[in-house]
């Protein structure tokens, strides 16, 4: 990388844009307005739009020939970053750019600043050598890792669009081989609330007679989670399958086995490990998140009167929040007894986002990764929510999601890390994308 590259790196990162901590509240705005600046630099206009409590960034950079004939392609990053702590585990500071061993070391290198960087950096070098042939959108902002809504707000009254957007802020299962996300699960939280009495009982006299809370909620749960793997039927409509492509790039990403096992964790049931990519990118989940009843901490005897929980579904590709959310109210209903007072509370919510693998610009894009890394990308689904995804999709913006973060870059964690190759090689990737998008044209 040259050395005017890692110099403004360095500079970016240096600015401490934590968005979950309040006293960093200046540093998210210093790191808007550094994203802002170099837009303005390699010959683009750009301004800060607040929506909400923080500002995102909006802005253009022209194509060098065409005009407003030249394709649009979207670029989003995000400039904000998760807190650095626990501090004493990090090998250098977090805001401080390090190079050891082939790895450049900071918090937000690989999440998102430093690749948000790379997708910058391509756009101001085809310009400055008279050689852009797409008109980029920047759209940028600084809530993402306290999942803020403004991006979505914004996308959602935006007319403008796009012909494509890329997103350079995920990373690749295994080294060297590239994957673009084509779909992400929703969410839809819930919270579970039990009422049987007013006030707890003494289970001796009332026991065997009194409706305990605990019970009641127990059930209600039960009718909504797993049996043999599976959610229940209703909570199951709507989910589409894995694409042909989808399947095949399996083949190239590690099993499920080895995945659950990497993690400690427990399979779900017998077929878990081998449904693994069924079940985490096809497949809605329910997991409570955690309840409160009674007093487990002590031996004690009591009838419990007041019990609740919190429990979130992601939802599958395909899935419709609504209709989820209607299937979830009516298997509790029906589970639990009349008499108890059961009040079910919808909280927050996310629609799943799905992308079409036969689109030209997911084709285009990937012809252009394997022209820039060597290597065809597989085609994959993300079993986590980005908003930004159904955003996107509902307005037929076919994204590319992608990026070169690897499973070894500590991201969200002490000593985040991207491999200095990476850095050139993301500005090469985002260079021959702009470049083979031109023909949306
Ligand atoms: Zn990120």
């Amino acid at each position: 990388m040259e050395q005017t590259w890692v110099d403004e790196l360095r500079e970016f990162i240096a600015i401490p844009s934590v968005s979950a901590d309040p006293a960093h509240q200046d540093d998210v705005r210093r790191a808007a307005e550094w994203v802002r600046d170099f837009v303005k630099r390699a010959g683009g206009e750009a301004e800060l739009v607040r929506m909400g409590e923080r500002d995102l960034v909006i802005g253009d950079i022209p194509a060098n020939a065409n005009g407003a004939k030249a394709p649009t392609v979207m670029i989003y990053g995000h400039f904000d970053v998760q807190p650095p702590a626990p501090l004493e585990l990090w090998e250098s500071p977090p805001f401080e750019l390090a190079e050891r061993d082939g790895w450049y070391y900071a918090r937000g290198i690989a999440d998102d600043k430093g690749q948000l960087f790379t997708l910058l950096k391509a756009a101001q070098l085809l310009r400055e050598q008279n050689a852009l042939p797409v008109n980029i959108r920047v759209v940028s902002d600084g809530e993402e890792e306290i999942g803020g809504h403004s991006v979505v707000d914004f996308l959602e009254a935006d007319e403008r669009g796009a012909d494509v957007c890329i997103i350079f802020d995920g990373g690749m299962t295994r080294a060297e081989q590239p994957e673009f996300g084509l779909a992400t699960r929703g969410l839809v939280a819930f919270h579970l609330k039990v009422k049987t009495g007013e006030r707890d009982m003494h289970s001796g006299y009332y026991g065997g007679a009194a409706l305990n809370a605990i019970h009641v909620l127990m059930q209600g749960l039960s009718a909504v989670t797993a049996r043999d793997g599976l959610l229940p039927d209703q909570l199951r409509i709507g989910r589409t399958a894995l694409s042909q492509l989808e399947v095949d790039s399996l083949k190239s990403l590690p099993n499920g086995w080895e995945i659950l096992d990497e993690a400690g964790a427990t399979p779900l049931d017998g077929k878990a490990a081998e449904d693994f990519y069924d079940r985490t990118w096809a497949e809605p989940s329910l997991d409570v998140n955690g309840i409160r009843g009674g007093k487990p901490e002590f031996v004690n005897t009591t009838l419990i009167v007041a019990a609740e929980a919190r429990f979130t579904i992601r939802l599958a590709p395909g899935q419709d929040p609504e209709t989820i959310a209607a299937g979830v109210e009516k298997l509790i209903r029906g589970a639990v007894p009349d008499s108890a007072e059961v009040e079910l509370i919808r909280e927050n919510s996310a629609a799943p986002g799905v992308f079409s693998a036969d689109s030209p610009a997911i084709q285009l894009g990937m012809e252009a990764f394997k022209r820039a890394t060597g290597v065809k990308p597989l085609l994959v689904r993300v079993g986590g929510t980005l908003p930004i995804y159904p955003a996107l999709a509902a307005k037929g913006i076919p994204t590319i999601g992608t990026g070169f973060a690897l499973r070894e870059s500590n991201v969200h964690s002490p000593n985040e890390r991207l491999r200095v190759e990476d850095i050139d090689r993301a500005v090469a990737a985002a260079s021959e994308l702009y470049r083979s998008l031109a023909a949306l044209g």
